[in-house]
């Protein structure tokens, strides 16, 4: 029979790379609850029009990217392709946002049917924040150093970038919007179908377009800048002082327009040049007139959203992770013989009772001395516990305790000593 592979674009995540997942995964969770925000958790499945009226009719997201289906009742249902139209959903459906303030995070699986390369997915995973009931650029500032004290958090600071952007109000860019249609209109030889179709459905989105020709034609193109109300200007001015005032480095894009349709405002991401093509770590901004778009009272909001997936490539191509977050075992319990089975049971759970933090594995399926060391080695271990029979009929009486790198030390104690002496080597605190 042919085996069953996977969905093409959605990877499993092996034992080998868990541990990177779960070391960025608790930096995270310890950034998060160092500035006060709180996990919400919803659905991977939604109605297909959450996501449409949130993200836009006409984005890439919405017109070639989710995975989109009727139920057996008839629903049509997709597949989240990002975090913040569920979050809002959640928050709005429970009463959160009303005349309330909110800091929350996110954490999952998220789906795109896009092109899979290297840093790019059909199924990846996200960690978001989404602040709401806040209007000032003070948020927006807060977000930006959540991220920034994740990157320092990880090491990471040195090799990614911010970039950021002022998109202004839905009306300013209607405005602009127009008077790009309108420009584009005359260079219409120029464009490719995909921007002469976007010219007059989502002009910004043209902006993004990676043909040469295209982007010849955008060089003397209207600039957004001048279509920004003046109160964006001054939201957007005092939170550049505000990232100045926490040391935070970024830069202007005007380019930078985002690919969902609900921001506002600033807008902003963190980019790398360890990743290739794939450079995005990290997008967000705010966007005030979400949680009212979708039937809530009108509330404004910040957020981002990270991808694990690029950072994980990152911290393993630098070499970030700690060595020992990648050992899952300290020390490896031996018995040698079927009758010391019992005994080797009780060792390593005394052993994990003295020493909470280590990994113990006691030794499983019998075999002989040469071969459960072997185990021990190939299972990363850096102590091997070697329980040894005594004479026939005889009550087991010494342990040896083996270190196992080239040297092949041992050293002979009584087994009760054994739990006492592991956590003398690896659990004494080290301050
Ligand atoms: P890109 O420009 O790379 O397509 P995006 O603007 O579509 O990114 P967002 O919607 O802002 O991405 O999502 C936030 C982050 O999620 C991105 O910065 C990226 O790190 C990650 N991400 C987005 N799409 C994928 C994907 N298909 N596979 C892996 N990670 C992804
Ligand atoms: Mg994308």
């Amino acid at each position: 029979m042919t085996k069953i592979q996977a969905i093409r674009g959605m990877n499993d995540i092996l034992p080998e790379h868990s541990p990177s997942w779960q070391y960025l995964e608790s930096r995270f969770y310890q950034v998060v609850r160092q500035f006060g925000y709180r996990e919400i958790r919803f659905p991977v499945l939604e109605q297909t029009q959450l996501f449409k009226r949130s993200i836009g009719e006409v984005t890439d997201i919405v017109e070639k990217e989710m995975y989109s289906f009727d139920d057996r009742n008839g629903d049509n249902l997709s597949l989240r392709p990002e975090g913040t139209a569920g979050c809002v959903r959640a928050a709005n459906q429970h009463g959160l946002l009303y005349n309330q303030q909110q800091r929350l995070w996110y954490q999952g699986p998220m789906f795109r049917h896009e092109r899979p390369q290297k840093g790019r997915y059909r199924q990846f995973h996200q960690f978001g924040v989404e602040a709401f009931g806040m209007a000032g650029p003070d948020i927006d500032a807060e977000i930006i150093a959540v991220s920034a004290a994740l990157w320092q958090s990880l090491g990471l600071t040195d090799f990614v970038k911010l970039e950021l952007n002022n998109i202004g109000s839905a009306d300013d860019r209607k405005a602009f919007g127009s008077a790009l249609t309108a420009y584009l209109e005359q260079h219409l030889d120029a464009l490719d179908e995909d921007a002469r179709r976007r010219m007059h459905t989502n002009p910004m989105r043209v902006l993004d377009s990676k043909n040469p020709a295209v982007q010849a034609v955008l060089s003397e193109a209207p600039s957004l800048k001048d279509f920004v109300n003046a109160d964006s200007v001054i939201h957007f001015d005092r939170l550049l002082k505000l990232l100045g005032g926490l040391g935070i480095i970024y830069e202007i894009n005007p380019r930078l327009v985002r690919g969902l349709d609900y921001y506002n405002n600033c807008v902003f991401e963190w980019t790398t040049n360890k990743l290739g093509a794939q450079g995005a770590v990290c997008g967000g901004g705010r966007y005030d007139g979400l949680v009212a778009q979708l039937g809530g009272k009108a509330t404004v909001a910040a957020g981002f959203a990270i991808g694990i997936e690029r950072l994980v490539l990152m911290l393993e191509e630098l070499q970030l992770i700690p060595e020992q977050v990648k050992r899952p075992v300290d020390v490896y319990v031996l018995a040698v013989g079927a009758e010391l089975s019992e005994l080797s049971l009780q060792v390593a759970a005394a052993i994990r009772t003295a020493c909470p933090s280590a990994g113990i594995v006691s030794h499983c399926g019998g075999g002989k001395y040469n071969s459960q060391v072997k185990r021990a080695f190939a299972a990363g271990a850096r102590y091997a516990v070697v329980l040894e029979a005594s004479a026939e009929g005889e009550p087991p009486g010494n342990a040896k305790l083996r270190i196992l790198d080239d040297s092949g030390d041992t050293q002979a104690m009584a087994i009760e000593a054994i739990p006492a002496e592991i956590q003398k080597l690896l659990c004494e605190p080290s301050e």
